[in-house]
Protein backbone atom coordinates (compact mmCIF):
# COMPACT_ATOMS: atom_id res chain seq x y z
CA UNK A 1 0.00 0.00 0.00
CA UNK A 2 1.09 3.03 -0.63
CA UNK A 3 3.01 5.46 2.00
CA UNK A 4 4.33 2.56 3.98
CA UNK A 5 4.78 3.94 7.54
CA UNK A 6 6.43 2.21 10.47
CA UNK A 7 4.35 2.78 13.21
CA UNK A 8 6.41 1.96 16.91
CA UNK A 9 4.05 1.92 19.20
CA UNK A 10 0.73 -0.66 18.46
CA UNK A 11 -2.11 -2.55 19.53
CA UNK A 12 -3.26 -5.44 18.02
CA UNK A 13 -6.88 -7.05 18.03
CA UNK A 14 -7.14 -10.61 18.17
CA UNK A 15 -10.96 -11.77 18.06
CA UNK A 16 -11.57 -14.89 19.68
CA UNK A 17 -12.10 -17.06 16.68
CA UNK A 18 -8.69 -16.30 15.75
CA UNK A 19 -7.53 -18.23 18.49
CA UNK A 20 -9.86 -21.41 17.92
CA UNK A 21 -8.33 -22.79 15.35
CA UNK A 22 -10.09 -25.14 13.24
CA UNK A 23 -12.08 -26.83 16.31
CA UNK A 24 -15.36 -23.79 16.18
CA UNK A 25 -15.03 -23.55 19.89
CA UNK A 26 -12.68 -22.72 23.09
CA UNK A 27 -8.71 -22.22 22.46
CA UNK A 28 -6.14 -24.12 20.12
CA UNK A 29 -3.18 -23.88 22.20
CA UNK A 30 -0.71 -25.09 18.74
CA UNK A 31 -2.99 -21.89 17.57
CA UNK A 32 -2.23 -19.51 20.72
CA UNK A 33 1.90 -20.40 20.41
CA UNK A 34 2.23 -19.43 16.88
CA UNK A 35 0.36 -16.23 18.04
CA UNK A 36 2.50 -15.65 20.79
CA UNK A 37 5.78 -16.39 18.49
CA UNK A 38 4.69 -13.92 15.95
CA UNK A 39 3.88 -11.47 18.78
CA UNK A 40 7.34 -12.15 20.10
CA UNK A 41 8.90 -11.68 16.98
CA UNK A 42 7.94 -7.40 16.71
CA UNK A 43 8.33 -7.21 20.49
CA UNK A 44 12.26 -8.11 19.85
CA UNK A 45 12.39 -6.12 16.62
CA UNK A 46 11.82 -3.43 19.49
CA UNK A 47 7.86 -2.44 19.23
CA UNK A 48 5.80 -0.61 22.15
CA UNK A 49 3.04 -3.83 21.95
CA UNK A 50 -0.49 -3.82 23.76
CA UNK A 51 -3.20 -6.65 23.08
CA UNK A 52 -7.15 -6.75 22.73
CA UNK A 53 -8.63 -10.11 22.75
CA UNK A 54 -11.84 -11.02 22.19
CA UNK A 55 -14.17 -13.75 23.77
CA UNK A 56 -16.28 -14.63 20.57
CA UNK A 57 -14.55 -18.10 20.60
CA UNK A 58 -16.23 -19.19 24.18
CA UNK A 59 -18.65 -16.71 24.93
CA UNK A 60 -20.90 -13.87 22.76
CA UNK A 61 -23.33 -11.99 24.79
CA UNK A 62 -25.45 -11.50 22.22
CA UNK A 63 -26.65 -14.81 20.64
CA UNK A 64 -26.80 -15.45 24.30
CA UNK A 65 -29.44 -12.55 25.08
CA UNK A 66 -31.37 -13.75 22.16
CA UNK A 67 -31.99 -17.47 23.61
CA UNK A 68 -33.29 -15.47 26.67
CA UNK A 69 -30.76 -14.09 29.15
CA UNK A 70 -30.42 -10.16 30.10
CA UNK A 71 -28.11 -8.91 27.65
CA UNK A 72 -26.20 -7.04 31.10
CA UNK A 73 -25.62 -9.81 32.07
CA UNK A 74 -24.68 -12.35 29.25
CA UNK A 75 -22.55 -9.80 28.15
CA UNK A 76 -20.74 -9.76 31.52
CA UNK A 77 -19.98 -13.69 30.67
CA UNK A 78 -18.76 -12.30 27.24
CA UNK A 79 -16.45 -10.09 29.07
CA UNK A 80 -15.00 -12.75 31.15
CA UNK A 81 -14.25 -15.00 28.09
CA UNK A 82 -12.06 -12.30 27.22
CA UNK A 83 -10.21 -13.17 30.52
CA UNK A 84 -9.71 -16.54 29.69
CA UNK A 85 -8.10 -15.88 26.25
CA UNK A 86 -6.11 -13.08 27.79
CA UNK A 87 -4.34 -15.64 30.40
CA UNK A 88 -3.87 -18.23 27.84
CA UNK A 89 -1.97 -15.52 25.52
CA UNK A 90 -0.09 -14.05 28.63
CA UNK A 91 0.67 -17.60 29.41
CA UNK A 92 2.17 -18.37 26.09
CA UNK A 93 4.43 -15.27 25.63
CA UNK A 94 5.83 -15.96 28.84
CA UNK A 95 6.63 -19.39 27.64
CA UNK A 96 8.77 -17.19 24.83
CA UNK A 97 10.52 -14.95 26.90
CA UNK A 98 8.45 -12.11 26.47
CA UNK A 99 7.39 -10.16 29.49
CA UNK A 100 3.49 -9.24 29.87
CA UNK A 101 1.30 -7.69 32.04
CA UNK A 102 -2.83 -8.61 31.98
CA UNK A 103 -4.89 -5.69 32.61
CA UNK A 104 -8.53 -6.15 32.96
CA UNK A 105 -11.26 -3.47 32.99
CA UNK A 106 -13.28 -5.51 35.62
CA UNK A 107 -10.64 -5.82 38.35
CA UNK A 108 -9.79 -9.58 39.48
CA UNK A 109 -7.04 -8.78 41.83
CA UNK A 110 -5.53 -12.24 42.63
CA UNK A 111 -5.76 -12.78 38.73
CA UNK A 112 -4.04 -9.76 36.87
CA UNK A 113 -4.00 -6.09 37.29
CA UNK A 114 -6.83 -3.24 37.15
CA UNK A 115 -7.06 -1.06 34.17
CA UNK A 116 -4.98 1.80 35.11
CA UNK A 117 -3.97 4.07 32.30
CA UNK A 118 -0.90 4.70 33.40
CA UNK A 119 0.96 2.30 34.43
CA UNK A 120 -0.04 0.13 31.07
CA UNK A 121 2.10 2.89 29.51
CA UNK A 122 4.82 2.01 31.90
CA UNK A 123 4.43 -1.27 31.50
CA UNK A 124 5.37 -0.68 27.34
CA UNK A 125 7.97 1.80 27.74
CA UNK A 126 9.58 -1.12 29.92
CA UNK A 127 9.38 -3.40 27.59
CA UNK A 128 6.04 -5.31 28.83
CA UNK A 129 3.14 -6.43 26.28
CA UNK A 130 0.46 -5.23 27.90
CA UNK A 131 -2.44 -7.52 26.90
CA UNK A 132 -6.23 -5.81 27.92
CA UNK A 133 -8.69 -7.83 29.06
CA UNK A 134 -12.76 -7.33 29.44
CA UNK A 135 -12.86 -5.39 26.51
CA UNK A 136 -14.25 -1.59 27.90
CA UNK A 137 -15.87 -3.01 31.01
CA UNK A 138 -19.49 -2.73 30.06
CA UNK A 139 -21.62 -4.48 28.61
CA UNK A 140 -23.62 -3.27 25.02
CA UNK A 141 -19.65 -2.88 23.78
CA UNK A 142 -17.70 -4.79 22.21
CA UNK A 143 -13.74 -5.81 21.99
CA UNK A 144 -13.70 -4.11 18.93
CA UNK A 145 -14.49 -0.81 20.44
CA UNK A 146 -12.67 -1.58 23.33
CA UNK A 147 -9.27 -1.55 20.95
CA UNK A 148 -10.00 1.17 19.24
CA UNK A 149 -10.33 3.35 22.97
CA UNK A 150 -7.73 1.49 24.68
CA UNK A 151 -5.48 2.65 21.26
CA UNK A 152 -6.51 6.01 21.78
CA UNK A 153 -5.96 6.40 25.97
CA UNK A 154 -2.54 4.12 25.13
CA UNK A 155 -1.36 6.91 22.28
CA UNK A 156 -0.75 4.17 19.41
CA UNK A 157 0.31 5.15 16.25
CA UNK A 158 -1.76 2.60 14.95
CA UNK A 159 -4.27 -0.61 15.59
CA UNK A 160 -3.80 -3.69 13.64
CA UNK A 161 -7.27 -5.64 13.50
CA UNK A 162 -6.27 -9.13 12.76
CA UNK A 163 -9.14 -11.21 10.89
CA UNK A 164 -9.59 -14.13 8.66
CA UNK A 165 -8.73 -12.48 5.25
CA UNK A 166 -5.92 -10.14 3.88
CA UNK A 167 -8.19 -6.99 4.24
CA UNK A 168 -10.82 -4.90 3.53
CA UNK A 169 -13.30 -6.29 0.56
CA UNK A 170 -16.31 -4.91 -1.11
CA UNK A 171 -17.99 -8.43 -0.45
CA UNK A 172 -17.00 -11.52 1.50
CA UNK A 173 -14.29 -12.85 -0.39
CA UNK A 174 -14.92 -17.03 1.11
CA UNK A 175 -18.58 -16.06 -0.84
CA UNK A 176 -17.94 -14.08 -3.31
CA UNK A 177 -14.75 -14.97 -4.90
CA UNK A 178 -14.95 -12.07 -7.69
CA UNK A 179 -14.79 -9.64 -4.45
CA UNK A 180 -12.55 -6.37 -4.56
CA UNK A 181 -9.62 -6.05 -1.97
CA UNK A 182 -9.01 -2.35 -1.21
CA UNK A 183 -5.42 -1.28 -0.58
CA UNK A 184 -6.63 1.68 1.58
CA UNK A 185 -10.02 3.13 2.55
CA UNK A 186 -10.78 6.78 3.94
CA UNK A 187 -12.62 6.34 7.73
CA UNK A 188 -15.26 7.53 5.80
CA UNK A 189 -15.63 5.07 2.93
CA UNK A 190 -15.70 2.70 5.80
CA UNK A 191 -19.10 4.16 7.73
CA UNK A 192 -20.75 5.52 4.43
CA UNK A 193 -20.37 2.16 2.73
CA UNK A 194 -21.36 0.27 5.43
CA UNK A 195 -17.66 -1.93 5.14
CA UNK A 196 -17.79 -4.70 8.24
CA UNK A 197 -14.50 -4.15 8.99
CA UNK A 198 -15.07 -3.42 12.84
CA UNK A 199 -18.04 -1.64 14.83
CA UNK A 200 -19.22 1.76 13.85
CA UNK A 201 -18.13 3.32 17.34
CA UNK A 202 -14.68 2.00 16.97
CA UNK A 203 -14.16 3.31 13.75
CA UNK A 204 -15.86 6.63 14.61
CA UNK A 205 -13.15 6.48 17.86
CA UNK A 206 -10.36 5.71 15.61
CA UNK A 207 -11.45 8.71 12.84
CA UNK A 208 -12.10 11.05 15.26
CA UNK A 209 -8.01 10.63 17.20
CA UNK A 210 -6.76 10.23 14.08
CA UNK A 211 -5.33 6.58 14.60
CA UNK A 212 -4.96 4.38 11.69
CA UNK A 213 -6.52 0.82 11.48
CA UNK A 214 -4.22 -2.02 9.67
CA UNK A 215 -6.61 -4.61 8.41
CA UNK A 216 -4.64 -8.19 8.05
CA UNK A 217 -4.68 -11.82 8.11
CA UNK A 218 -3.03 -13.83 10.78
CA UNK A 219 -2.81 -16.77 8.50
CA UNK A 220 0.72 -16.54 6.98
CA UNK A 221 3.79 -16.76 9.03
CA UNK A 222 5.09 -13.52 9.74
CA UNK A 223 2.34 -11.48 8.26
CA UNK A 224 2.52 -9.38 11.90
CA UNK A 225 6.22 -8.21 11.39
CA UNK A 226 5.57 -7.76 7.52
CA UNK A 227 2.90 -5.82 8.35
CA UNK A 228 4.37 -3.61 10.71
CA UNK A 229 7.31 -2.76 7.98
CA UNK A 230 4.71 -1.63 6.06
CA UNK A 231 5.28 -4.72 3.89
CA UNK A 232 3.07 -7.84 3.23
CA UNK A 233 -0.92 -7.17 2.75
CA UNK A 234 -3.37 -5.04 4.38
CA UNK A 235 -5.61 -2.80 3.67
CA UNK A 236 -4.93 0.81 6.10
CA UNK A 237 -8.09 2.69 7.01
CA UNK A 238 -7.27 6.24 7.58
CA UNK A 239 -8.21 10.03 7.26
N1 LIG B 1 -18.22 -7.55 25.75
C1 LIG B 1 -18.85 -6.54 26.45
N2 LIG B 1 -18.24 -5.31 26.56
C2 LIG B 1 -17.05 -5.03 25.99
C3 LIG B 1 -16.41 -6.05 25.24
C4 LIG B 1 -17.02 -7.30 25.14
O1 LIG B 1 -19.92 -6.75 26.99
O2 LIG B 1 -16.54 -3.90 26.13
C5 LIG B 1 -18.81 -8.91 25.71
C6 LIG B 1 -19.90 -9.10 24.68
O3 LIG B 1 -20.88 -9.93 25.23
C7 LIG B 1 -19.17 -9.81 23.56
C8 LIG B 1 -18.19 -10.67 24.32
O4 LIG B 1 -17.80 -9.88 25.43
O5 LIG B 1 -20.04 -10.60 22.79
C9 LIG B 1 -16.96 -11.11 23.54
O6 LIG B 1 -16.37 -10.02 22.87
P1 LIG B 1 -16.40 -9.87 21.26
O7 LIG B 1 -17.68 -10.42 20.72
O8 LIG B 1 -16.07 -8.46 20.94
O9 LIG B 1 -15.20 -10.83 20.87
P2 LIG B 1 -14.57 -11.18 19.42
O10 LIG B 1 -15.68 -11.06 18.39
O11 LIG B 1 -13.48 -10.23 19.15
O12 LIG B 1 -14.07 -12.58 19.60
Amino acid sequence: PAGGFSPRRVLLKLSGEGLMGAQGYGLDMDVVRRLAREIKAVHEAGKELCLVIGGGNIFRGLSTAAQGMDRTSADHMGMLATVMNALAVQNFLEKEGVPTRVQSAIPMASICEPYIRRRAIRHMEKGRVVIFAAGTGNPFFTTDTAAALRAVEMNCDALLKATQVDGVYDADPKLVPTANRYDSLTFGDVLRQDLRVMDTSAIALARDNGIPILVFSLQQPGALAEVLRGAGRYTIIRE
